[in-house]
């Protein structure tokens, strides 16, 4: 452990949300000229410090040192997309009515709950961050407990950055604490990233409370390669986006679905492409992967694991944590794995799998695709790699997902809605869908 935080008491909790809806009295009449000026300055101090916050990710929760660079950067993306975009996305919309004047305005809720995820600690709260201020909410951060750090780094950022103080405020509480921070009246709408137990328990706290809600939850992505695809950059492509972070992201492909007549090529190529990942110090530029982030995350892959290859999946590579004779023994390092022969019940088959182990399936044609894809609880992104146009539209059309990525791997993009189906959760984040997600489209009628 590097460093522990007392958690916020009861009168600590209470100034701060009194703090957050006064703020949000005046800050709502901010223009947006003026709070473009203060994000843009959020993207320049995460441009800056982008080495520095980066160790602080990594030392919290052991990403590869250059994906947490890259994570400040695309933070700095996200504040300047909405710098430049949040006034259009938000601009009245007029509808020809009876009236003289009659028209759709975005206005700003007050202050939302953002409770939020450790695997891309600076990302997550930045999609969410960005958008909710530039449309003049203000916003109370849940950071999950393993980042403190993160965290408060965070708010400093937005403080240094001009934003009135209380505009974004760090709560350091667990989250036995939620409930108490989403009931309490002052508070307007939350947004939760996390698993789906997380998600539930928010929900329906809000929905008792009739206040609106966007979950991003977790992911099983299907990564589904036809024999027409570019079979060496599928695989490239397929191993990347299981260990990217460690393997430990909402959307990281975890079920490659390959079609039968190149399956044996690309169980071959993958294998080898998994074998040969170096696994270290995250702080090394040249590690491809880390530790997972606590103990607790090592044991329940290791449980996964388990008990799929009990029902009967087999390991073609991998498949432990590190042995006690190897240096990487003291972490929590999990070899990267590959199972097939996956049968329906089991863990890899049906959960979400959080680390770099990487479930293959053989199938007999399209049809059979899209029906392993689809058989998940799941529904957040999904990839196929196919350079027949019929089935690029079979696939768009026909896979239970938030997102559909054609010879490619599911990445977020500030330009485009990001956000699942099923129990992936609702509501999107990003683009222009995820600045209004938190306003009030309010209808104006003028005689
Ligand atoms: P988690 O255990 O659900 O934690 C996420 C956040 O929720 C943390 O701040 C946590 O606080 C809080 N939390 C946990 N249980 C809660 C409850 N009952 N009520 C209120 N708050 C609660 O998830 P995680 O293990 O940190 O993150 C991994 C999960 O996030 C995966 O399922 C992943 O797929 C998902 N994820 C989804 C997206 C997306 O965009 N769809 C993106 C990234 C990650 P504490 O830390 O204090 O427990």
């Amino acid at each position: 452990m590097l460093e522990s935080f007392a958690a916020l008491d009861e009168a600590q909790l209470e100034a701060k949300l009194q703090h957050a809806a006064d703020v949000f009295r005046n800050y709502r009449r901010s223009s947006f000229v003026e709070r473009a000026a203060m994000m843009s300055r959020v993207a320049e101090i995460l441009e800056s410090e982008k080495k520095a916050l980066a160790r602080l990710m990594t030392l919290e929760m052991g990403k590869p040192i250059s994906g947490a660079v890259a994570e400040a950067e695309k933070c700095a993306w996200v504040c300047r997309y909405y710098a430049e975009n949040a006034e259009q996305h938000l601009s009245d919309e007029v509808a020809e009515t009876n009236a003289a004047k009659s028209y759709v305005s975005y206005q700003p809720l007050g202050v939302i709950l953002a409770v939020m995820p450790w695997n891309f600690p600076f990302w997550q709260v930045f999609r969410f961050a960005a958008p909710a201020l530039m449309a003049g909410n203000v916003g109370l951060l849940k950071h999950a407990s393993n980042v403190p750090r993160c965290a408060l780094a965070i708010e400093d950022i937005f403080r240094r950055a001009g934003f009135p103080d209380g505009a974004f405020q760090t709560l350091l509480i667990g989250a036995d604490a939620v409930q108490r921070v989403l009931e309490d009246a002052r508070v307007a709408a939350a947004t939760l990233t996390g698993s789906e137990p997380a998600g539930r328990s928010v929900a329906s706290i809000a929905g008792k409370q009739i206040k609106k809600t966007v979950l991003e939850l977790g992911g099983s992505d299907p990564f589904i390669v036809m024999p027409s695809a570019h079979l060496d950059e599928a695989v490239a492509t397929a191993v990347k986006a299981r260990t990217i972070n460690n393997g430990q992201s909402c959307i990281a492909a975890k079920r490659f679905i390959v079609h039968a007549q190149i399956y044996d090529e690309f169980e071959k190529g993958f294998v080898a492409a998994m074998k040969a990942l170096r696994v270290g110090d995250p702080l090394d530029e040249s590690t491809d992967i880390g530790p997972l982030a606590t103990g607790q995350i090592l044991k329940d892959l290791e449980e996964q694991v388990q008990v799929s290859v009990a029902a009967g999946a087999k390991i073609l590579t991998g498949g432990h944590r590190f042995k006690a004779e190897a240096d990487l023994a003291s972490g929590n390092f999990y070899e990267p794995t590959v199972l097939v022969d996956i049968p329906k019940d089991s863990p890899a088959y049906r959960d979400e799998i959080f680390g770099p182990v990487a479930s293959l399936f053989r199938v007999a044609n399209i049809d059979e695709a899209i029906e392993v894809a689809n058989a998940t609880a799941f529904g957040l992104g999904a990839a196929a790699w196919t350079n027949d146009e019929a089935e690029q539209d079979r696939f768009i059309k026909e896979l239970e997902a938030g997102a559909v990525f054609i010879n490619g791997m599911v990445a977020s993009d500030p330009r485009l809605p990001f956000g699942g189906v099923k129990n992936s959760g609702y509501g999107r984040e990003l683009g222009a869908f995820g600045i209004r997600e938190f306003v009030n489209v309010k209808t104006v009628w003028v005689k």
